[in-house]
């Protein structure tokens, strides 16, 4: 049992994190980055123990994996039991009941009631990857739209589906061709201002879809219900319902990355249920498979069952731990409601991030929603100039004080907070105290 409260016993970084740093750095491909080099030695709940004995708190929950919290005893115990019967056979030689179940879980638990299929992947990446394809394959068209700010992996189709260069793409194109991308209804930023961004994002994106690229040749249209890397962004009210009605309209297969939004994590099942959207197709990954690698395309029968036999699949995907791992995760978000504790837990965040943002001036915006909200900062000028070396400093602050928080956005300039769902509430607050001295120390 490790306690769930914050207690460090050596300076951040200890001894044990810097030895490993260094061995690191003799080791590691210097193209890893590091964001806070604490090294893990276990993990419980929402605390984190580093190799020195620092309990850390976890706002990040290893980017939106966590969700269930570390070492969940369910988990553990589906993982060491599917190891003990078999670990690999590769479900297309010889199949396996847990990759059948976990499809027919997300065929349950996705939004809308239509006859859906599902297909099993390893990563994100692959799973958005997979949908485009398959949007393909149904509809016979090429083109894909993307939107500025995106973020859907890092594969060759990927990062040219992801917006940001720095550092995802630089010098590693040419990129996939066939991707457009438009603008994203970002309230905070819209240059009217955030009353008429929804329908004039959406009436340029009709236009520019129009005009560059014609209806007729979009396979897909892939968005984030909330964009995750690019800063949290939650698109204007109505964007994404305005978007979902064009896809049907002109036959365009509207795909949902919902890989960081995905299981409860936004205080829904999925982000794209906050506004009615039912999307054609879901890609999902990070918590599904309660810390294990899984990613999952689904979709409407008649898209996911387009491609030829054999036209999906792959060695790893869908592995049997991993999916034993999924469906005790599943289970324990529905035992536990996650869902609504990520309602309770955004009810927090909000009022406390709210309170910092009348104290500080340079928290430009507050946004997220659930148990996946952030802080947008800028210098304090009138404008809204990002401030990336502050995000910095306050996600270093953090780090020092023994708290995880990541930082994100096309400019770099938000602290994101994605705690796992079990956290307990006064570790919460401690986390928000924390991020308060942070700031003020930062500014
Ligand atoms: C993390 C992420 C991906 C990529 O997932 P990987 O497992 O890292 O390949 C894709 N889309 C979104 C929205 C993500 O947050």
């Amino acid at each position: 049992m490790i306690e769930q409260v914050r207690r460090l016993r050596t300076e951040l970084p200890g001894p044990g994190s810097v030895a490993l740093a260094g061995r690191r750095r003799a080791a590691v491909s210097g193209a890893v980055a590091v964001g806070n080099e604490l090294y893990i030695d276990r993990g419980e709940g929402a605390i984190l123990v580093d190799v020195d004995g620092n309990q850390l708190i976890d706002l990040g929950s290893g980017i939106a994996v966590a969700s269930v919290g570390h070492a969940a005893p369910a988990v553990v115990a589906a993982v060491s039991e599917q190891a003990a019967r078999f670990e690999h056979t590769c479900f297309m030689v010889t199949p396996y009941e847990g990759y059948v179940e976990v499809c027919e879980q997300l065929n349950r638990l996705t939004p809308g009631a239509h006859e859906k299929r599902t297909a099993l992947f390893n990563s994100g990446a692959e799973a958005v990857e997979n949908a485009v394809k398959v949007a393909r394959a149904y509809t016979g068209r090429p083109a894909v739209v993307a939107f500025d700010h995106a973020y859907h992996g890092r594969t060759n189709l990927t990062m040219a589906l992801t917006a940001k260069v720095q550092p995802y793409k630089d010098g590693f194109g040419p990129f996939a061709p066939e991707v457009y991308r438009v603008g994203m209804a970002y309230p905070y930023r819209w240059p009217t201002g955030p009353e008429r961004c929804a329908e004039e994002a959406f009436a340029e994106f009709a236009a520019r879809v129009h005009v560059q690229v014609g209806e007729e040749h979009v396979a897909a249209v892939v968005v984030e219900p909330i964009q995750g890397e690019g800063g949290f962004i939650v698109p204007a009210p109505g964007f994404l319902s305005m978007l979902s009605a064009w896809c049907a309209e002109h036959g365009v297969v509207f795909v949902a990355d919902e890989v960081q939004t995905g299981f409860c994590r936004t205080g829904d099942w999925f982000a794209s249920e906050f506004e009615g959207v039912v999307p054609d197709v879901v890609a999902t990954a990070k918590a599904l498979g309660g810390g294990l690698p899984l990613a999952a395309v689904t979709g409407r029968a008649e898209i996911m069952d387009a491609p030829v036999p054999g036209g999906l699949g792959g060695t790893f995907g869908g592995n049997p731990v991993s999916c034993a791992a999924a469906l005790a995760a599943i289970s324990m978000m529905e035992s536990h409601d996650l869902a609504g504790a990520a309602r309770r837990i955004g009810e927090v965040l909000t009022s406390r991030l709210c309170a910092l943002a009348d104290r500080f001036p340079q928290l430009g915006d507050v946004r997220g929603r659930g148990a996946m909200m952030a802080i947008e900062l800028v210098v304090p000028d009138g404008t809204t100039r990002p401030d990336p070396a502050l995000a910095k400093a306050v996600v270093a602050g953090c780090a020092r004080r023994g708290v995880v928080m990541l930082a994100c956005g096309t400019y770099g300039n938000v602290v994101r907070m994605l705690p796992p769902l079990v956290i307990e509430p006064a570790l919460l607050e401690d986390a928000l105290d924390v991020l308060a001295e942070a700031l003020a120390e930062a500014t």
